[in-house]
């Protein structure tokens, strides 16, 4: 066993404290990583918060890991000490299931283990990347390309990949009208990459305040949602828009700007349900639709493309005792664009 120190909260809403844990001993086929960086991901606040029910307390969040591996297990073959390495949203699933077969691990029937917040399959809570070190099984670290800082590296590893995901798969490429709704984290990756993909870009915000940035990560418009001519000028435009909205929208109003047979995607995860009237698909046969982060294969895909492309999120780097000003930023849309965790003020 290996103590770690971590950032913990022992309920919903409350303080974060420096606790000390254990890792689990390294199995056969488990690397051991030295943390460098954490991202603060907004799902860490509805995590922490239990807004989306069923918490698993004392808690630590944190599924955007950068690090160094600095022990591996007598059968790891990808990873040697030294390597620079991430780990997403989740670190176990069945590995036997058609979808874990075909690389959507995030979507395995028996139930992909989660970074945190979940039971691993012997029953004992996982704990996330608020913290100096972690043990994952080497099917799950993927490989963070030379280019890419630690610190720009750890917030691809959840918002990156959640947003280049469905990208890809709703085959975003040049002519493709794509709007991104909510320019945070999420929002903020997914500009660069469908920029990247070709597409013509939109950033449909809050306000006008974020413009002048979104046209430097790529953006081709912007309109603020606050104003309701946005919603009629851009009528019947888009090909697919991504929500990646934290709070929940007018849906009606959204899928009235897509095109015959375009998509909304939501990433965004609000605890409370959406409403909205099947018309609003059917005169148009739209489609409603949503995604959870993306697997381990596309995440290293995710990867070496933001390095090709030279896509980084934009962020500021915290201390660990800054974590609960930091959930309460985020929350005030007072974020450009992600908070990382440097590991070492721990
Ligand atoms: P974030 O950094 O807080 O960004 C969310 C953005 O949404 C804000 O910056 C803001 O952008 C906009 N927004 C916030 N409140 C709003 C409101 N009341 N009305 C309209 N717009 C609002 O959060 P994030 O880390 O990107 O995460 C976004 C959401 O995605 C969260 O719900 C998170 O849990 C979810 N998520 C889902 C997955 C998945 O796999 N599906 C993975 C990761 C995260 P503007 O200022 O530009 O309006
Ligand atoms: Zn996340």
């Amino acid at each position: 066993m290996c103590k770690t120190h971590v950032l913990s909260v022992k309920g919903p809403k409350a303080p974060f404290e420096k606790t000390i844990i254990e890792r689990r001993e390294l199995r056969a086929n488990d690397v051991l990583i030295d943390i460098k960086f954490s991202g603060i991901c907004h799902s860490d606040i509805h995590s922490a918060f239990d807004e989306w029910g069923g918490g698993i307390f004392p808690m630590v969040p944190g599924h955007e890991i950068a690090g160094v591996v600095s022990a591996i297990g007598t059968e790891v073959k990808r990873y040697k000490v030294g390597d620079r390495v991430g780990v997403g949203c989740f670190v176990d699933s069945c590995g036997e299931c058609e979808y874990c077969l075909r690389g959507d691990e995030q979507y395995c029937t028996k139930g992909v283990i989660n970074t945190y917040n979940s039971l691993d399959y012997d029953g004992n809570p996982t704990y996330g990347g608020y913290s100096q070190k972690i043990v994952v099984k080497e099917e799950f670290v993927v490989r963070i390309p030379e280019v890419l800082g630690l610190d720009v590296a750890s917030p691809l590893l959840c918002a990156g990949v959640t947003t280049y995901s469905p990208l890809k798969k709703w085959n975003v490429s040049p002519g493709k009208k794509v709007a991104i709704v909510g320019m945070g984290g999420l929002g903020h990756l997914a500009v660069q990459y469908a920029h990247a993909m070709g597409a013509d870009v939109t950033v449909l915000s809050q306000s006008m305040n974020k413009k002048d940035e979104a046209i430097e990560f790529g953006a081709d418009y912007y309109f603020a949602t606050s104003d309701p001519a946005t919603f009629t000028e851009l009528a019947n435009s888009f090909d697919l828009i991504l929500n990646t909205v934290s709070a929940n929208l007018n849906v009606d109003a959204y899928l009235s700007m897509l095109r015959v047979d375009g998509t909304l995607v939501n990433v965004g995860a609000p605890a409370e349900p959406d409403q909205f009237s099947v018309f609003s698909l059917i005169m148009s046969r739209r489609n409603l639709a949503g995604s959870l982060v993306g697997g381990i294969r596309e995440t290293q895909e995710m990867l070496d493309f933001s390095a090709q492309h030279g896509i980084a999120p934009k962020i500021e780097v915290i201390r660990a005792d800054q974590v609960d000003e930091a959930y309460e930023r985020v929350l005030r849309s007072d974020v450009r664009y992600r908070f990382v965790i440097d590991m070492s003020t721990m």
